[in-house]
């Protein structure tokens, strides 16, 4: 019996408890707890399926003027990512604005516009040229940020995770597949504050395409199907504050609204 069999005629197999699972994680047969905990999961537009996200990703610094506004030099940089936990994960359904709770201990909380490349295939070390056939589909949404708590651990050295991931940090629509949507190498991103625009850029000018994304991620960490990428936001990162309304927006895909409470 190989190991793959084994595991899924196991009753007990449990998240990250034994190394070596095919899908880890993965819960063949569901076992006895003492109690729930929330599963998290998109809708896929025109189907009654939803989509399981496994982990959320994010890439840094991504567009050059983004880069520099950030303090940063774009052309010497390569790639890093971040993760925000799954259940980070506000859904808002297209055509509706969601109340978005303004977060605790920040001062400085910013909205970030980006596309959101959502895996229906894992694989190590994938080449660019092959990458997007791991692509199941994509969303837009906003990676939300306490800067200045991410700023201040930056200065110290220390993690930046309270400034990236925080409850109701990954604001995301519903996923397209891509054979409604074809890819995303180039349209127009933007967003507005109080139907004010204040990102407005293309995403051609993506340092890191999608498929780049995908293969030097996929260097760092095994990808899973449910895996999904956030790809990085343009230029003029702002604050919101209580009452403010955001909406963005990527060419091919309904504008995702949020309100600020
Ligand atoms: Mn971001």
């Amino acid at each position: 019996m190989d190991r793959r069999h084994f595991f899924q005629n196991t009753a007990l197999v449990t998240s990250g408890a034994l190394a070596g699972c095919a899908l880890p994680g993965v819960a063949q047969n569901k076992p006895r707890t003492p109690f729930a905990v929330a599963d998290t999961y998109l809708p896929i537009v025109g189907t009654d399926e939803l989509f399981p996200v496994r982990r959320i990703y994010c890439i840094g610094r991504n567009y050059a003027a983004h880069a520099r506004e950030m303090g940063s030099d774009p052309n010497r940089e390569p790639p890093f990512f971040f993760q925000k936990p799954t259940d980070a994960i506000q859904h808002v359904p297209a055509g509706t604005v969601a109340d978005h709770p303004y977060p605790t201990l920040t001062k400085n909380y910013h909205y970030e516009a980006e596309l959101v490349a959502c895996l229906g295939k894992g694989g190590k070390s994938i080449p660019a040229e092959k990458a997007l056939e791991h692509v199941f589909g994509y969303s837009l949404g906003l990676d939300m940020t306490r800067r200045d708590l991410q700023r201040a651990m930056g200065d110290q050295k220390k993690p930046w995770e309270i400034g990236k991931s925080f409850d109701h940090s990954a604001v995301v629509g519903a996923v397209h597949t891509v054979a409604q949507t074809g890819h995303f190498t180039q349209g127009a991103i933007w967003l507005k504050v109080n139907g004010q625009l204040k990102q407005n850029a293309n995403l051609n000018q993506m340092i890191w395409n999608v498929a780049e994304q995908i293969s030097k991620l996929s260097e760092a960490n095994e990808l899973f199907p449910g895996d999904i990428i956030y790809c990085g936001t343009p230029e003029n990162v702002g604050p919101v504050v209580r009452g403010d309304v955001i909406e963005m927006h990527i060419d091919g895909l309904p504008n995702l609204s949020v309100k600020i409470v």
